[in-house]
């Protein structure tokens, strides 16, 4: 049997993805030289792996020669729940409050492209999820899951931006979907809420400033220039999310247990009592563990430095 949009779109939903969009494997022309860009500024920060790959970026015939369409996929992790007692606590990004979400999404891609290639064993596909060089909101803006907001994350205009973000590379073309148009507007809620100025441009986040980046990917100590502008987050940063109006009105919640929140808001003294194993052993199988031992440590110190 062939495979069409409709049983691929069927598939997706039964395997739990909330979102489905297809486009061309074409080259990411107009989204590489924006890439390029903003390492030349140097917003990358201490991200080195961005500047590399840069020809997979663009083309995904380099990752999966001959490749016809990509399959972008969206789910939802949205938990209505609120930070409680933040006094000695420290807040964690929405996205990390419970089980990391690679391994439910590849857990999913493994038992969508199995049943794909079930229908047609000619299917060859290769699966990314913000690990590989593979620029994933390109994809799903291409894709038509939603449009691009100010704040550089993908919104969707019946669900906000609450969601993580798949896509399948193919060999089988689809006939792809249209890009919505950014509703943005002259909305600048985002641009004025970042509480250390970070999106330093409509659509452009220099990740030096970005507490998202400080706390997580970065591996030296965090300037001091940015005093008390955490306003207490330990493991990532929400503000721009939380402020955007198309979150207020349209967020819904997730039917994933995986995501209820766990680690929502994190004792500062936590982590002084662990080792690298125990470390492991509690934050091993959540998007903490990402930041490493080392980092939280330097997180939550900053926090209490900047407290005093
Ligand atoms: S995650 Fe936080 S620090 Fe980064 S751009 Fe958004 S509001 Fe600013
Ligand atoms: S807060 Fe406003 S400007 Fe920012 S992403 Fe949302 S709609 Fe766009």
């Amino acid at each position: 049997m062939n495979l069409t949009k409709k049983i691929v779109t069927q598939l997706a939903k039964k395997t739990g993805f909330d979102l489905v969009g297809f486009t061309d494997a074409e080259e990411l022309a107009e989204e590489t030289d924006r890439l390029k860009d903003w390492l030349g500024k140097g917003f990358q920060a201490g991200m080195a792996y961005m500047e590399k790959n840069i020809e997979k970026r663009k083309d995904v015939n380099e990752i999966l020669p001959d490749s016809k369409s990509v399959i972008s996929l969206g789910l939802n992790y949205y938990t209505d729940d609120e930070y409680e007692n933040i006094s000695d606590r420290g807040k964690v990004s929405r996205y990390a409050w419970g089980k990391d979400y690679h391994l439910i999404i590849w857990e999913k891609l493994d038992e969508m492209i199995a049943a794909l290639k079930e229908i047609d064993p000619g299917l060859e596909a290769k699966s990314y999820v913000d690990t590989g060089p593979v620029m994933d909101k390109a994809w799903a803006v291409r894709a038509g899951l939603g449009w691009m907001g100010k704040h550089t994350n993908v919104i969707n205009k019946q669900m906000g931006s609450w969601f993580f973000i798949a896509n399948i590379i193919t060999n089988i073309k689809f006939e792809p979907d249209k890009p919505i148009e950014d509703f943005c507007g002259s909305c600048t809620a985002c641009i004025d809420a970042c509480p250390t100025n970070a999106i330093v441009d409509e659509y452009v986040v220099d990740a030096n400033r970005c507490i998202s980046y400080l706390t997580i990917e970065n591996k030296k100590d965090i300037h001091e220039e940015f005093g008390n502008q955490f306003d207490n987050w330990l493991f990532g940063c929400d503000v721009c999310q939380d402020v955007c109006p198309w979150n207020i009105k349209f967020a819904e919640e997730t039917s994933l247990k995986e995501f209820e929140p766990v680690n929502k808001e994190i004792p500062l003294n936590e982590f002084e009592g662990l080792t690298n194993s125990t470390f492991k052993k509690k934050y091993g199988t959540t998007p903490i563990s990402r930041a490493r031992l080392k980092g939280m440590k330097r997180n939550a110190a900053f926090l209490k430095s900047a407290s005093k």
